[in-house]
Parts: C-alpha cells; sequence; structure tokens
C-alpha cells in the first residue's frame, strides 16, 4: 500500500472513532444515568415540540407517577436496593409504553411520560396499565412497591409548567385518596 492509502485508513479510523465519542455523549447528555430513561432537559425539548405539534389542533397526555412510600422502601430495604426497584421500575414503564411515547425520570423518584396523540381517556387507559404492569412485577411486587399517577390532556394556551401543574395536582389526588392509584385532570 501506498502511504496515501495508508493515510485514508488512519483517518476513516479517526472518524469512525468521533463518531462512537459523539454518540456516547450523546447518550450522556440525553439520558438518566441510574435508569437509562431520558433525563430532564432532553424531555422538556420533546414537550415543547409535542406542544407545537398540539397547537395545530391535536392533543396529548402528560403523565406524572410517583413511587409510593419509597422514603419507607429505602428504609426497609436499604439504598441499593431502593436503586434497583427504582431501575426496574423505570423498565416496567417502558415495557408498557409504545414507540412514540417518551418517559424521563424528574427528581429521586418521580418520572414524566408525554403520551403523543392521547386524549384523556387513553392517558387513563395508558397509566392504568403501567399502574397494573408495576403490581404484576415480581422483584417490585416482593417489596411492596406500588406507583401513583396523575394524567392530564394539554389545553390551548399550556406551557410545560401549567400542564406539569394540572398532571401534578392530579398526582396529589391519587396520593390522598390512598395511592396505588391513577387520577385524570382535564
Ligand atoms: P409518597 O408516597 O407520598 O410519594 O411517599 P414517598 O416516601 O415516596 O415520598 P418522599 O418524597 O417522602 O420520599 C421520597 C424518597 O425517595 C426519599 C428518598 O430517599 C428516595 N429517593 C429519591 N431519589 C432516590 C434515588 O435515586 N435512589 C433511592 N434509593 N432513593 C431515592
Ligand atoms: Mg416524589
Ligand atoms: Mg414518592
Amino acid at each position: 500500500m501506498t502511504s496515501i492509502d495508508d493515510e485514508k485508513e488512519e483517518l476513516k479510523r479517526l472518524v469512525k472513532h468521533l463518531r462512537e465519542q459523539l454518540e456516547q455523549l450523546h447518550l450522556i447528555a440525553t439520558h438518566d444515568e441510574k435508569t437509562g430513561v431520558y433525563n430532564s432537559t432532553f424531555f422538556k425539548s420533546i414537550f415543547e415540540f409535542e406542544l407545537r405539534k398540539a397547537e395545530r389542533d391535536g392533543t396529548f397526555c402528560l403523565v406524572v407517577i410517583d413511587l409510593d412510600f419509597f422514603k419507607k422502601v429505602n428504609d426497609t430495604y436499604g439504598h441499593i436496593t431502593g436503586d434497583k426497584i427504582l431501575k426496574r421500575t423505570a423498565e416496567i414503564l417502558k415495557g408498557g409504553m409504545r414507540g412514540a411515547d417518551v418517559a424521563a425520570r424528574f427528581g429521586g423518584e418521580e418520572f414524566f411520560i408525554i403520551l403523543p396523540d392521547a386524549d384523556r381517556d387513553k392517558g387513563r387507559q395508558v397509566a392504568e396499565r403501567l399502574r397494573k404492569a408495576v403490581l404484576k412485577d415480581r422483584f417490585l411486587k416482593k417489596h411492596g412497591l406500588t406507583i401513583s399517577a396523575g394524567v392530564a390532556e394539554y389545553k390551548k394556551k399550556d406551557t410545560f409548567d401549567t400542564l406539569a401543574n394540572r398532571a401534578d395536582e392530579a398526582l396529589y389526588e391519587a396520593k390522598k385518596t390512598g395511592r396505588n392509584r391513577v387520577v385524570v385532570r382535564k
């Protein structure tokens, strides 16, 4: 081989390496390390995209999910098991979603999910399915884990804050009325 061929090969290797590095960086920048779902920053950019879509006569739902009595679970089984429970819950949520749905971890033990094109009936259906999937999972069941969910459907003029507030109010009601349940807000 000529030295030009050698240089071409070397360049190819370098480009491949840079591509892999870039992919890795993208993954780190957009995902939550502990659970593998998206992080809140990336979620918010997807949310803005859904808002723009919905403003042109569409709709979508925001689901806020919070682990029930998670402090007690940590106190009983320890933080390492707590982390495994968090990770398993994220897997269950991802397993119960459609391809276009987007889940992210917000704060310690809360997950936000966007359900594109879903009205509130659909939102309730999906959230109920996820709640039941958590109940059925052997590992989570063994640790007595349940989740509560608040669901809110997009309304004209919504922003991230207004829609998230309604979903949060619904979640608060789910907690107040006994946990392990789904509450839907207009
Ligand atoms: P509620 O049903 O009202 O939501 O009760 P809770 O105990 O789940 O709520 P609270 O806000 O009192 O406690 C949340 C707990 O979640 C406290 C904290 O130790 C735990 N937690 C938050 N982030 C993590 C984490 O990354 N790993 C583990 N293991 N625990 C976490
Ligand atoms: Mg919480
Ligand atoms: Mg909680």
